[in-house]
């Protein structure tokens, strides 16, 4: 008889965050590839608590995922499999940057990429001689298996598709370079071609970290992807994390926009050099503050609406810092405003750093692993205290997500971006933001 394998999904219930709306659920699509991956002989089960809380089912082996917040809830859920001796194998993005505090909580660990190594651990459980930790590699991206998107919940609006990994930035506070390595890896557009034709939703989330990549031969493959998507009138409606040089070339945001693209993530983080520096957010430093407004004017002439990321709590920022900043956001031409807490994630060296300072406000981990969602003050920064960082973003929040705020900035997207799809992506994420930040 076949065997089976559960994989798990995990949520912290007390910090939903985004997930809270529908729109804002992405499906796991790391499980999907590790489905994949996983033998035919097996069955496989996904339990996703995106959409329902975890109910125990049967299983010979459980595979589970998680970020730093829900890393916690993750470990609840392997002692239940645990307590039963079913083998619970943990990867992800926490599980990698903490192996050996993952260990104390399951079997085994899967650090990295799971493409090379899973067969083997599914190998090693058949055979009954699983060891504790498999590492993954970086290889090229030539030919990975489409992430079985059949186990997602079908109440997902969007479908997620990776067409790159790797990150060369490796600024102080992203553990992505660190995960991903920092060679800029694209999979061959005609791979993502085929895999995008096979996905029914007409919304599309691209995860890439950086989606048109680094230099001249990677940008020549994104537009080679989104040249094939136009002429295999592919017809969706997507959106996608880039840096800044995202709009350098107007060919690539001739095609973009054509190809569907309707909403693009800049991780901007402030808006004053050398708080910029704090970071070592390098490819925004070297470019300079100023270029901002020139991006965001090229985007939008495209059709496409700019979600802007800024970061609240470095050590440059003091209260009138942060209230220019929320000014700063509420005037440029940024259509989405997002706005996180610094927050000191385990892998990065802004981790190591403030810890060695003596200056993370909440250390009893796995516990505390809970509070590191960016929606919480995690550490004490220098220029105000935790509780002013704290107040002064809330009314920043309030200010910032006022409903005729909201409303001015969807007539401006719909009038620079000419494009009522983009100005929708951009009111709709907006309402998400204002529900998360101010609880409306
Ligand atoms: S923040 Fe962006 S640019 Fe910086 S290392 Fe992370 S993925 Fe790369």
């Amino acid at each position: 008889m076949g065997r089976k394998l559960v994989l798990v999904n995990p949520v912290n219930p007390a910090r939903t965050g985004l997930t809270v709306n529908k729109s804002s659920r992405f499906p796991p699509i790391g499980l999907g590839i590790v489905a994949a991956l996983t033998p035919e002989n097996w069955e496989v089960e996904l339990l996703d608590e995106n959409w329902e809380p975890f109910v125990y089912q049967e299983a010979d082996l459980v595979g589970i995922t998680a970020f730093t917040a829900s890393a916690n809830r993750a470990y609840e859920i392997a002692a239940a499999y645990r307590a039963r001796r079913v083998p619970v194998v943990m990867g992800g993005i926490h599980a990698s940057m903490c192996a050996e505090e993952a260990l104390r909580f399951v079997d085994a660990v899967v650090v990295g990429e799971a493409e090379t190594v899973w067969p083997r651990v599914v190998a090693d459980v058949e055979a009954g001689q699983l060891l504790q930790v498999y590492r993954g590699e970086w290889t090229d991206l030539v030919g990975l298996p489409r992430p079985r998107r059949e186990l997602f919940h079908p109440g997902y609006i969007f479908a997620s598709v990776q067409t790159s990994r790797g990150c060369p930035m490796d600024c102080d506070f992203c553990s992505v370079t660190a995960y991903n390595g920092r060679r800029y890896r694209r999979r061959p557009p005609g791979e993502v071609l085929d895999e995008l034709e096979a996905i029914p939703q007409k919304m599309l989330f691209i995860v890439d970290d950086n989606f048109i990549g680094y230099g001249r031969e990677s940008r020549e493959q994104a537009q080679a992807l989104l040249r094939g998507m136009v002429e295999r009138k592919l017809d969706k409606w997507w959106f996608c994390q880039a840096s800044l040089n995202f709009a350098d070339d107007e060919e690539v945001l001739h095609w973009a926009a054509r190809a569907g693209c309707r909403m693009v993530f800049l991780g901007l983080e402030a808006e004053e050099v050398d708080v910029l520096g704090e970071l070592n957010k390098r490819l925004n430093l070297r470019r300079g503050v100023e270029s901002y407004e020139q991006a965001f004017r090229r985007i939008h002439r495209a059709g496409i609406a700019v979600l802007g990321a800024f970061i609240f709590g470095m050590d440059g920022d003091t209260p009138e810092r942060l209230h220019r900043r929320s000014k700063y956001m509420v005037a440029s031409g940024v259509d989405v405003m997002q706005t996180t807490y610094l927050t000191p994630l385990p892998g990065t060296r802004l981790f190591d750093q403030l810890r060695s300072q003596g200056r993370l406000l909440h250390t009893d981990f796995p516990r505390d692993w809970s509070r590191y969602d960016m929606a919480e003050v995690t550490h004490r920064p220098q220029g105000m205290t935790p509780e002013a960082l704290a107040q002064v973003t809330h009314l920043a929040n309030r200010r910032m997500y006022a409903r005729p705020v909201l409303a001015c900035k969807a007539m401006r997207t719909l009038w620079e971006t000419r494009s009522p799809a983009a100005a929708m992506f951009a009111w709709q994420s907006n309402l998400n933001y204002r529900r998360v930040s101010i609880g409306r």
